[in-house]
């Protein structure tokens, strides 16, 4: 049996992340993914908000088909959807499309129209939150494209550690890399990006939230931009 075949239990999961957490601080991208590979396999998924396909086409240079799971959360820009098809169409992975449970009508007529306008935490939380928890819900590692240069509040990401919330190991392989970093790797490979990244919008969440940002700004500024809100709640 291999170590990717064993079942472990929480606090086996939390010890290892810790451990690969220090191990894998100065590692590359790749490096980190081809241990999440090896240690992991089918119990280890990507995340990809479809604002590019850069860990995507890492992991699956480390784990060929590997699961690259997208939320559809009714209200993407139709470039968002149609960078998700093309991922799914022309890369090596396995693309795993969640909705939420309520389609953007169902959640109308239950909370009335634009609750991401009254309530964005809790629409956040219907649209968001609660489908990838379920849809992470067999796997025991995921991995992200959060980057430490992001934010204040993403400053601290380790490129591997224990998410509380969630119970599984969080791997975040380029946390280090900077956004030339990410330019240069997307120019070396060819990887598909978000067209909208060329059209003013460098950071993409759903149409209602996410505005343009003028040149020199904060890249994530655009995201629920005039209000307190900066995270929705799949990293906090
Ligand atoms: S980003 Fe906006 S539209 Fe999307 S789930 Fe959150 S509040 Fe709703």
């Amino acid at each position: 049996m291999t170590t990717a075949q064993t079942t472990r239990s929480k606090a086996e999961l939390k010890e290892l992340a810790e451990q690969a957490g220090r191990d894998l601080e100065d590692a590359t991208p790749l490096e980190i993914l081809t241990w999440a590979a090896e240690t992991f396999g089918p119990r280890f998924c990507v995340t990809s908000s479809m604002e590019d396909a850069v860990v995507a086409h890492l992991a699956s240079r480390a784990l060929p088909g590997v699961d690259v799971v997208f939320l559809d959360t009714g209200y993407h820009f139709p470039e968002t959807l149609g960078t998700a098809d093309a991922v799914g169409a022309v890369m090596d992975v396995n693309l795993i499309t969640l909705t939420p449970v309520q389609s953007v009508a169902e959640q109308d007529a239950q909370y009335g129209p634009k609750l991401h306008d009254r309530d964005p935490d809790l629409c956040c939380a219907l649209r968001k939150v609660k489908p990838l928890e379920q849809g992470l819900g067999s796997y025991d590692a995921w991995a992200t494209g959060l980057r430490r240069d992001e934010s204040p509040t993403r400053a601290n990401t380790p490129v591997v550690g224990w998410d509380e919330k969630r119970q599984k190991v969080k791997i975040a392989p380029i946390a280090r890399w900077t956004q030339e970093d990410v330019d240069a790797y997307v120019a070396e490979h060819g990887v598909l990006t978000n067209p909208l990244l060329d059209d003013g919008y460098p950071s993409i969440g759903c149409a209602p939230c996410t505005f343009r940002v003028a040149e020199g700004e904060d890249a994530r500024s655009g995201r629920w931009a005039g209000r307190a809100k900066t995270e929705c709640g799949l990293h906090g």
